[in-house]
């Protein structure tokens, strides 16, 4: 049985879906006005893998998460850039699209953008206005959050509550100073649309309201995103549906605890700011969310250089399991090993999603691996399971096999194609033939160009096979 923790009720509640065997699911997406850091990574992967998770349990899963494409952040470094928003919006939305192919996030289902849906929110921002619940000033609307009882519910804090905790514009003329902008009047210059009250914008907070609603139906399953959104704008997003339509809005309320960068709280100022790119270039996406999965997904997760070690060290420990595996002769019957391990898996994750159990799993199947003398089914089942939490390691023979080997084949053995795995074949072949020889300085000259993309050989009783180093 399935159990996750909801945030709205405070307690881990077994799943049921609205309707039986399908899910809806609804992430917030970011705000294209930079490139993303790894803190939004966490937060992207987290729920990644709650996707591929109920996938993997069955479930028809239909997973919404929209694009933020105009927002004061976009406007202000649209400005600062010398370029139009939309067209600063377009550039990171496109980063961000390939920075998360990279990290083997799924495409979501639908993607859909603040600023093609504008006519769908100015129909909520008018029912809210027409039931009372949202007053124009001066152009704007702001939603009245004296008018919605339930207003706090996801906080847990009555709105007095919250209003202490909160910073307050004071210069405006709001009804009280919780009151937040569900459609923004236009300033010169700045994106703009018709509305019944003139020129503007939406409001952030509306965006998400409208698109869930529409994609998935209300009520739908799952709404997710960082704990730092739960408020103002999750709180927000589920009183503007629901003082208007009626009916629940979401369901389930799921939080990722936020990322720290050697225990301190990501800032630019202070220098310790990490782009997910960046960190691309020096960790292969696999070791990235082996990381990140160590960590229950509601906990802080502390990103440190250290750590990051030890991910790719586990990472190449589990690669060296599989290619060890393949290369072994002996027959094995890891079938109970294999159950034992699936088992365990699905207990770990069915307890609202607990990743590092699951993966203390799957290390006590490797264990049962590396120690037999054959793999039986054991390769099979990591991979698939590995697979469930976004860690593709069926590919990794290509991996190591960087496409610059063709070349080298090329130079070093007149290879005539194009295919990684037959270049380094060649060369395997060409550099156990010289030293056969006794070409030692040919044999050395293969291993160093190796070298150089980063791939070692190692010669084993079966014979010799290359690895990242
Ligand atoms: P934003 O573009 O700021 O709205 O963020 C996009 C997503 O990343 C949201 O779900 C945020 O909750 C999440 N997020 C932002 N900062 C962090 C962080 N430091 N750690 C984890 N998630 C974060
Ligand atoms: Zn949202």
């Amino acid at each position: 049985m399935l159990r996750l923790y909801n945030t709205l009720t405070r307690s881990k509640e077994e799943f049921k879906p609205a309707k039986p065997g399908q899910v809806g699911f609804y992430l917030c997406g970011p705000t294209v006005y930079n490139d993303i850091h790894i803190g939004n990574a966490r937060t992207f992967i987290v729920f990644d893998v709650v996707r591929r998770y109920l996938i993997w349990r069955g479930y028809q899963v239909t997973f919404v998460q929209n694009i933020t494409d105009v927002d004061d952040k976009i406007i202000d470094r649209a400005k600062t850039a010398g370029m139009a928003p939309a067209e600063l919006a377009a550039d990171y939305d496109a980063a961000y699209r390939q920075v998360m192919e990279a990290l083997g996030v799924l495409a979501p289902d639908i993607q859909p953008h603040a600023t093609a849906e504008i006519e769908e929110m100015i129909k909520l921002a008018s029912c809210l206005v027409e039931s009372g619940h949202a007053y124009e000033l001066e152009g704007s609307v702001y939603f009245d959050v004296r008018s919605d009882p339930d207003y706090g519910k996801l906080s847990h804090r009555d709105i007095d509550q919250l209003k202490s905790g909160a910073r307050i514009e004071v210069d405006v003329a709001k009804h009280d100073p919780l009151d937040f902008a569900v459609w923004k009047a236009a300033k010169p210059g700045e994106p703009a649309w018709d509305s019944p009250w003139g020129q503007g914008r939406p409001g952030w907070h509306l965006e998400c309201s409208t698109m869930a609603a529409k994609y998935l139906g209300l009520p739908f399953d799952i709404h997710a995103g960082g704990n730092d959104l739960i408020f103002p704008h999750h709180e927000n997003e589920i009183a503007q549906a629901e003082c208007c339509g009626d009916r629940e809005f979401a369901h389930y309320w799921l939080h990722s605890g936020m990322l720290t960068i050697d225990q301190a709280k990501m800032s630019k100022s202070e220098g310790n700011y990490l782009l997910l790119k960046d960190v691309l270039q020096i960790v292969n996406p696999q070791a990235l969310r082996l990381l990140m999965l160590q960590t229950h997904y509601r906990s802080p997760f502390d990103y440190s250089p250290a750590r990051l070690d030890e991910a790719k060290a586990a990472l190449a420990r589990i690669r060296e399991a599989l290619r060890n595996a393949e290369w072994k002769g002996g027959q094995a019957d890891l079938h109970a090993a294999c159950a034992t391990a699936r088992q365990a898996f699905q207990e770990a994750m069915d307890d609202d999603f607990n990743t590092a159990q699951a993966l203390a799993a799957l290390y006590d199947l490797i264990g049962a691996l590396n120690k037999s003398e054959g793999s039986g089914e054991a390769v099979d089942t990591l991979l698939e399971l590995l697979g469930v939490l976004g860690i593709d390691l069926r590919s990794s023979a290509e991996d190591a096999y960087s496409p610059a080997v063709v070349p080298l084949a090329a130079e070093l053995t007149g290879y005539p194609g194009d295919i990684a795995a037959e270049a380094v074949e060649l060369l395997l072949e060409r550099r156990a033939a010289a030293r056969a020889d006794k070409d030692f300085e040919l044999a050395d000259r293969i291993r160093d160009r190796l070298a150089e993309l980063g791939l070692g050989i190692k010669d084993t009783a079966q014979g010799s096979r290359l690895e990242p180093l």
